[in-house]
């Protein structure tokens, strides 16, 4: 599943704007399980999670959106 599909993702659960720059340079963004099984949503990233464990699965999967979009 590639960056923007996952960034889609998290925009339908959150409302999180790519486009808005006070949420996407936020000090907690949302983030999402790369687990193609998972794709949980979570709200509370730092901006530079990359492998943050996800409550879902139990894996250490969740990225956080900015790193989706290269901003970090
Ligand atoms: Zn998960």
């Amino acid at each position: 599943m590639n960056s923007d599909r996952l960034i889609d993702l998290i925009a339908d659960e959150t409302g999180f704007d790519r486009e808005d720059p006070d949420q996407v340079l936020d000090s907690i963004v949302p983030g999402i399980c790369r687990d193609p099984d998972c794709l949980s949503v979570q709200d509370n990233c730092e901006p530079d999670a990359d492998h943050n464990y996800c409550p879902e699965c139990g894996r250490n999967s969740v990225v956080a959106v900015t790193v989706l979009m290269g901003v970090i």
